[in-house]
């Protein structure tokens, strides 16, 4: 349980190797012939010399020590981990897409351009948006375009605003973009019913509001059935409402922003749409709009004309250009293929399934956790471990113990306005069983509570690294060894 193993480079020993290809007549041909000089090495990379036997055990290993999703549930509120289905992955690694150069001339790309246009023409029609940009490379980017588009919009039209309103249940990346923008960011409050509270926005909205990001439905998993109401207050002083629809789970295929009076959104291709996240792993987060901001998008944007499909660049009131080439194109092809694969119905069925499971888990929970804001739970909820913590077990302490039973734990302490939250997105993927499986565990820590503290206090006890001083663990990274 407890060997150390060394990092792989640690396991290099001079010559040893997987297998070698005999060099043939390569020997006699000089590289300096054909690649400039100033590209060419000066020295050997550092590589690790290793049999290729010690490479597949020393990753095997390393892919057991993470949660994954493909390993077990993963509960994560708002960042949506559900199952990657494998086609989105076997059509993706097609040397047609895999192997394709952004610099290739266009006519030997047309495939690729044709499926990115497909792409935004789908997220148009699911958003009821006239026009998106397929660049940005996660919701976080997204946020910062939408906001450069707002600014864009505001200094055509003369006018002096600098001030974004967001409630206080947003996500953190919204406050960021805010500011990273240069803008100012005003709170608004919630209600009793976990919505924006319209009198207190009415009090703060005034002339100098550019805009307002809104999470819909919030971060709570409740729908803001006031939308039209708050997109009249911000449009009537000439402000954009922005829509952070990271997670579109619950409305997939049943409502458009666009009808709700959203004038720009980013979408998280890699929430809702599939595709591997978590771990730095590539992302995608397109923009998309209505007529109020479409010119001003990043370039290029892709073309249809006369059987061919081209990338032209708009000089004039474009925001610029904000990823290299087009995006990450392998994402976009996962969530093309994820899309086509489900077709219009299965794509319903994501949004029923994703608020059914939810609404499922949370009954399964209320006797004992309490649950603040109930009413309307969509596609997750938030629970509140106040109950428990009152007894001696706080959230991160029912997180911990999640994860000897061989779970992910739940998002913890986010949202902000409620004490202990835990929040929880089933997905729509999982089964009943496994859902029962989960609301039974949460409901045997909260058991455990009176007769067993000092063990839940110092979970987990099953896993790979015990209880870390998370900040330590950040700022003072230690891989050289792991245990096996
Ligand atoms: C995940 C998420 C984001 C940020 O998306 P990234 O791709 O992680 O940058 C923003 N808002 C909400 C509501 C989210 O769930």
């Amino acid at each position: 349980m407890n060997r150390l193993t060394p990092l792989i480079f640690k396991q290099s020993k001079s010559g040893r190797n997987g297998y070698k290809i005999d060099d043939g007549d390569t020997k006699n041909i000089s590289f300096e012939k054909f690649i400039n000089k100033k590209l060419l090495r000066k020295n050997f990379p550092q590589l690790p010399e290793v049999t290729e036997f010690q490479v597949v055990r020393h990753f095997t290993n390393l892919s057991t020590k993470n949660h994954h999703v493909d390993k077990d549930f993963y509960p994560l509120g708002s960042c949506t981990m559900k199952y990657n289905p494998k086609i989105n992955d076997a059509i993706a690694i097609l040397d047609g897409f895999a192997m394709i150069h952004p610099n290739q001339p266009i006519e030997t790309v047309q495939g690729a351009l044709e499926i990115m246009y497909e792409l935004e023409k789908i997220l148009c029609e699911l958003t009821g948006m006239e026009k998106a940009t397929l660049q940005p490379s996660a919701g976080s980017q997204g946020e910062m375009v939408g906001l450069l588009l707002m600014k864009k919009y505001h200094e055509i039209h003369n006018n002096k605003k600098d001030v974004i309103i967001i409630p206080e249940t947003a996500h953190g990346t919204n406050p960021a973009s805010v500011i990273m923008t240069g803008f100012k960011v005003k709170q608004v409050k919630s209600d009793k019913r976990g919505r924006v509270d319209i009198k207190h926005l009415k009090t703060i909205v005034d002339d100098r509001v550019a805009g307002m990001m809104l999470t819909q439905p919030n971060t709570l998993g409740l729908f803001e059935d006031k939308i039209e109401k708050i997109s009249k207050i911000i449009h009537d002083v000439d402000g954009l409402m922005y829509m952070d629809g990271a997670n579109l789970n619950a409305l997939v295929g049943i409502a458009k922003p666009s009808l709700m009076g959203f004038d720009i959104m980013h979408i998280n291709l890699h929430k809702t749409f599939s595709t591997p996240h978590g771990g730095g792993g590539p992302g995608s987060g397109p923009v998309a709009v209505n007529s109020k901001v479409a010119d001003f998008l990043p370039n290029p944007t892709i073309e249809y004309h006369n059987g061919k499909y081209s990338l032209e660049m708009h000089a004039k009131n474009t925001i610029g250009k904000v990823h290299s080439f087009f995006g990450n194109f392998g994402i976009l092809v996962r969530a093309y293929v994820y899309i086509l694969s489900l077709g219009n119905k299965g794509l319903k069925d994501v949004a029923t399934y994703a608020v059914l499971n939810a609404n499922y888990l949370k009954f399964l929970l209320q006797d004992k956790y309490d649950i603040p804001f109930s009413d309307g739970t969509l596609h997750e909820f938030v629970i509140s471990a106040i109950k428990q913590k009152n007894r001696g077990i706080k959230a991160i302490d029912i997180g911990k113990s999640l994860l000897d039973y061989g779970f992910h734990a739940p998002t913890v302490y986010f949202p902000i306005n409620i004490p202990e939250s835990i929040m929880i997105e089933p997905t729509e993927t999982e089964t009943k069983e496994t859902l029962e499986d989960f609301a039974n565990v949460l409901c045997q820590i909260d058991d455990k509570i009176d007769n067993e503290q000092e063990y839940l206090k110092n979970a987990p006890y099953h896993t790979p690294v015990r209880r870390l001083d998370e900040t330590k663990a950040n700022r003072e990274l230690d891989i050289n060894y792991y245990e096996t």
